[in-house]
């Protein structure tokens, strides 16, 4: 199937590779010329803008970082809806705020474009190996229609969550989880530091116990090693919890610790830190204690 990608950062570059592999036709779009090029390389073709990609393609992948850049490459000039014919999927994977969702998809049901909200969990690694975990927002007979053969193409899973902005419900108490359990982890691993035994041990010792969990899999070893590479930058998650504590206010379900990683966070933007790893929350602890986790 001919199939339009927008976006193709960290996460969109690998997610358009696997549809290529998986036998789709891709037209691909990004305000980085970089960024195209690598996709070009890997069989794809470029499009001059999301009107021209929308104008060929009965399916649009947005994977964007946060609601005002989907906005404007949808609803903008040049955007998705000057382009795509009545009947066209757009199929949004960015993590944005649920209520954007809501407002892009009526915009979107206005020129008959069918939108559904599909945010992804899993970062770089199982974007590059297919196997995100997808969670969907929007009309059931979309998502049925767009499962097995684009979204199973770039993740494991793909759940179906409710009405549109649903995925992005889910995703937001999944970034609230990652968050938490992030910090958790600096806190804990910088409190053995300080109490003199080696974190690694403690590492090898807690990881298949109940406090194991991906997030500590993943994570720990990136704290260990001194490596902040993204991953998963600390300004994107900012977004995420600033769009969860708008939900969370929203709807009147208080969220505390969401809000005090929020500040630590806010602590390592201000510290020039907002491109490093959300891992870097161990550069937070190691502010406040005076001791490194690792190197
Ligand atoms: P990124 O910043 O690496 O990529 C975003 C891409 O969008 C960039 O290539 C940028 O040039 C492009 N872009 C921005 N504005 C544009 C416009 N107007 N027109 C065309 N292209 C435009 O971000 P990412 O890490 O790939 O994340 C993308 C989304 O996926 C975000 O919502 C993020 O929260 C979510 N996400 C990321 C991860 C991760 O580990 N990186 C994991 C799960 C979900």
């Amino acid at each position: 199937m001919k199939i339009g990608f927008i976006g193709l950062g960290i996460m969109g570059k690998p997610m358009a590779k696997n549809l290529i592999k998986a036998g789709h036709e891709l037209i691909v779009y990004d305000v980085v010329a970089e960024n195209v090029e690598q996709v070009v390389e890997a069989g794809a073709k470029a499009g001059s803008s999301a009107r021209i990609v929308a104008k060929s393609c009965p399916v649009i992948v947005t994977m964007l970082p946060n609601s005002p850049h989907v906005k404007t490459v949808v609803m903008g000039e040049n955007g998705v809806l000057e382009g795509a014919k009545a009947g066209t999927i757009l199929i949004d994977m960015s993590s944005i705020a649920p209520l954007a969702s809501q407002e892009i998809e009526k915009a979107c049901a206005a020129k008959g474009v069918k939108m559904i909200d599909a945010p992804v969990s899993g970062g770089e690694p199982k974007a590059v190996d297919g196997s995100l975990s997808i969670m969907v927002g929007g009309d059931r007979s979309v998502y049925n229609e767009v499962k097995d053969d684009i979204l199973l193409k770039m993740g494991a899973s793909a759940v179906y969550c409710g009405e549109i902005g649903a995925g992005n419900t889910t995703k937001l108490a999944n970034q609230v989880i990652v968050a938490c359990n992030i910090a958790a982890c600096a806190e804990a691993f910088t409190l053995a530091k300080k109490a003199g035994v080696d974190p690694a041990l403690v590492f090898d010792a807690i990881k298949g116990g109940l406090a194991g969990s991906t997030v500590m899999n993943a994570k720990v070893p990136m704290m260990l090693e001194g490596n902040f590479k993204p991953g998963f930058k600390i300004d994107l998650h900012i977004k995420d919890l600033n769009n969860a504590l708008d939900t969370g206010h929203g709807v009147g379900s208080p969220l505390p610790l969401t809000a005090a990683v929020m500040e630590m966070m806010q602590t390592l933007h201000a510290d020039g830190r907002g491109q490093d790893d959300h891992s870097s929350l161990a550069n937070y602890y190691a502010k406040v204690s005076g001791a490194k986790i690792g190197k």
